[in-house]
């Protein structure tokens, strides 16, 4: 999706001149067209207000409408065009927490205070939510969707509960999260970004797949192989385990880059670190 495209289906007001696109900045409020994106450079000029972050200038055009900022993962100098939205899974043989609905406003209130757009989570990543009448009381619930198919989950708590993340028992998986890759579905090019927990992958956005706990399997080694083009971004402190998983992904065709971050995690990273993680994404 170009940003033409996402410009006309989002119904968003705006002026063409040349590879320029102009709209109202949402920055300085004008109602004279002074916001410009560039639709080959992909970064957004103000009249007025000079260069702006270009991913949440946009969101910020399109008032946080989920699907809106949804169709920015794909919006790109590149024709191709992935709809995320139609990937439903195609079964739910997975036995989830009891009680497991819509995230409620105290999910929202959890994932905001982590810097999270909560629909966009739900939207994107299928996120669901238990309340105190399930035994996994007041969690996010994470489906591990894999070839359309949830096959198991992790529950995060958001009520500070000793143990942070609680998964899906065994007997109820329909496969094991070491077989696969958290969010490998939502890879759309022939790059992938590895990263560990499932929250590091909300971050960066499609194209980051998550190993899901601290020993990588060759299953999961192979289906990143299947990329040609790979970024491992862990913790400064699993430098060597980032060196140990190049080394074994040296088997196959391609190119394996170890990308550095000051973060303790890259959960923790900030915006433009972000963006410059999804613009290696979208090359
Ligand atoms: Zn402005």
């Amino acid at each position: 999706m170009n940003i033409e495209d996402w410009l006309n289906k989002h119904g968003i007001d705006y002026r063409q001149r040349g590879a320029w696109f102009q709209v109202h900045c949402p920055n300085c409020a004008d109602d004279k067209y002074h916001g410009g994106i560039h639709s080959d450079n992909l970064t957004y000029t103000c009249f007025r207000c000079g260069k702006l972050p270009f991913r949440q200038t946009l969101e910020a055009i399109c008032l946080n409408d989920p699907v809106a900022v949804l169709d920015l993962y794909h919006v790109s100098k590149k024709e191709t065009y992935y709809d995320y939205t139609s990937r439903e899974p195609m079964n739910q043989t997975v036995r989830l927490p009891i009680n497991t609905e819509e995230i409620t406003e105290k999910h929202k209130k959890y994932l905001r205070n982590r810097g999270f757009n909560p629909e966009l989570i739900a939207c994107l990543w299928k996120v669901k939510g238990t309340t105190d009448s399930s035994d996994y009381p007041w969690r996010l619930v994470i489906p591990v969707i894999y070839r359309r198919q949830t096959i198991s989950w992790t529950a995060r708590t958001v009520v500070n509960h000793p143990l942070r993340y609680a998964n899906c028992p065994e007997e109820w998986e329909v496969g094991s999260i070491k077989d696969a890759l958290y969010s490998y579905d939502m890879v759309q090019r022939d790059t992938i970004m590895v990263v560990e927990g499932a929250t590091d992958a909300w971050r960066i956005g499609p194209g980051a797949v998550a190993t899901m706990g601290a020993t990588i399997t060759d299953r999961q080694v192979s289906l990143i192989g299947a990329k040609k083009t790979r970024y491992i971004v862990l913790d400064p402190d699993a430098r060597d385990k980032a060196e140990k998983l190049r080394d074994r992904l040296r088997m196959f065709s391609g190119r394996t880059m170890i990308i550095d971050i000051d973060e303790k995690d890259p959960a923790l990273l900030k915006n433009e670190d972000i963006n410059s993680l999804r613009r290696l994404l979208d090359r």
